[in-house]
């Protein structure tokens, strides 16, 4: 009885110490990591934020807990003006006449084609819809004012300008799980730092969707994603030691890269296509695709060739890996080459499944109907990132992983002087 009462007067002290002792672990491991962890930026980036650019958004809020320092028109660099109010709400504004006039329109009623802002809180940080931008936001128009054709279709486009280190702080964990071993992120924010470095050296401008490099903001800060950061901080890969290396990467190469030559034209050249058998057994290693005789006239229709698919032949491989890089499409009316992209562009238009890859190995047609056994996800140029991610799991580093990929390449550290 008297034990009993014992374990009864002692049970809510046990339960506190539990409680502190599991939320002292909870917090220490899975805090959100801060962004002045993130190291200082050797050079900033122009993200266009085009995820935004399908809905073409006519009204934008933005929020910054300190209020904004806005600048209008092209000069940045002249003192901001203050705007109090923690929200913002900006539209897209023309003015009809001889020649429209496309604006932005901010809520005393002034108009400008172009207006920067940043955030004057203590993080400096603008939230737009759920996400969060570290640096600087652009705000112009884009699309057309033609009544008398088009009609109007303009609508407010975004650009975020940060230090690269920032930035990659947000691509890295979308791009490879920042659960991968500590070498495969390593390797993974060196290819991201020197495709943003060969991007910005070339047009200037990245993108916040697959086309580039998927980025959301901040909003995917990962203390693991940050360490690889400091550990590999303002490294980028080279040829020739002075231009950045065109790091071309993808999910799953199938067991062979591509060669970038002959993938993408011009820019990654460098990139040869290499045996890669690291990622066999992942989930995108090997699949099937197939189109019904109705998905298959569909897409023949969209080439101009007809409206019955009637053969199907690889017109060009990729000398590396054996990839579809041009396919000759026979229809019932014409025939012709049609490139991996198209195919692609066709099928998103036509309604019909996205190929993972164009890693095909063995293709049937039979009355129209289409099935292909292939392999690998992705365009198969540079690195694999689930090659590499085995690799990291098995006890190889960084610079191994990325020497299989891009053979030749060396590193080269940027000096870090801006700031974030
Ligand atoms: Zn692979």
């Amino acid at each position: 009885m008297s034990a009993r009462g014992g374990a009864t007067r002692w049970l809510p002290l046990l339960v506190v110490v539990i409680a502190a002792t599991a939320g002292f672990f909870w917090f220490g491991l899975f805090e959100q990591p801060d962004a002045h962890q993130i190291p200082p930026s050797a050079f900033e980036v122009r993200v266009r934020l085009s995820s935004l650019e399908d809905a073409r958004p006519t009204k934008l809020v933005l929020r910054s807990e300190g209020g904004f320092e806005l600048h209008l028109g092209d000069d940045s660099s002249s003192p901001g003006e203050t705007l109090e109010g923690a929200a913002l709400e900006l539209r897209a504004s023309v003015i009809d006449g001889a020649t429209p006039t496309l604006a932005v329109l901010l809520p005393d009623a002034r108009r400008a084609p172009r207006l920067h802002l940043r955030g004057r809180g203590e993080s400096g940080e603008i939230r737009l819809g759920e996400r969060r931008y570290a640096g600087a936001l652009t705000i112009d128009i884009a699309g057309d004012y033609d009544p008398s054709t088009t009609g109007d279709t303009t609508y407010l486009r975004v650009t975020n300008t940060l230090g690269v280190e920032t930035y990659l702080a947000g691509v890295i964990g979308p791009e490879i799980s920042p659960r991968s071993a500590m070498a495969a992120l390593e390797a993974q924010a060196i290819a991201a730092r020197s495709y943003a470095a060969q991007r910005m050296a070339g047009t200037g401008l990245l993108f916040d969707t697959a086309s580039s490099q998927v980025y959301r903001g901040l909003e995917a800060l990962d203390r693991r994603v940050i360490e690889a950061l400091r550990r590999t901080a303002g490294k980028i890969l080279s040829m020739d030691g002075a231009k950045p290396l065109a790091t071309f990467y993808h999910s799953t190469c199938g067991g062979h890269t591509a060669k970038g030559a002959e993938v993408f034209r011009g820019e990654a050249d460098a990139i040869p296509g290499v045996a890669s058998p690291d990622c066999e057994g992942t989930a995108r290693y090997r699949w099937s695709y197939a189109l019904s005789k109705e998905q298959s006239g569909k897409l023949v229709e969209y080439f101009g060739l007809g409206s019955r698919l009637i053969g199907l032949q690889a017109e060009k491989r990729d000398s590396a890996s054996g990839r579809w890089v041009l396919i000759r499409v026979t229809g019932d009316v014409a025939e012709r080459p049609i490139g991996w992209r198209e195919w692609k562009i066709a099928c998103g238009r036509t309604g019909a499944p996205v190929p993972n890859d164009f890693l095909w190995h063995d293709v049937s047609l039979v009355d129209g109907a289409l099935a292909v056994n292939g392999g690998g996800f992705g365009h198969g140029v540079g690195m694999c990132q689930m090659c590499a991610r085995r690799m990291g799991d098995r006890g190889a580093s960084a610079q191994e992983i990325l020497a299989r990929f891009y053979p030749g390449a060396q590193i080269h550290k940027l000096s870090q002087e801006s700031a974030r």
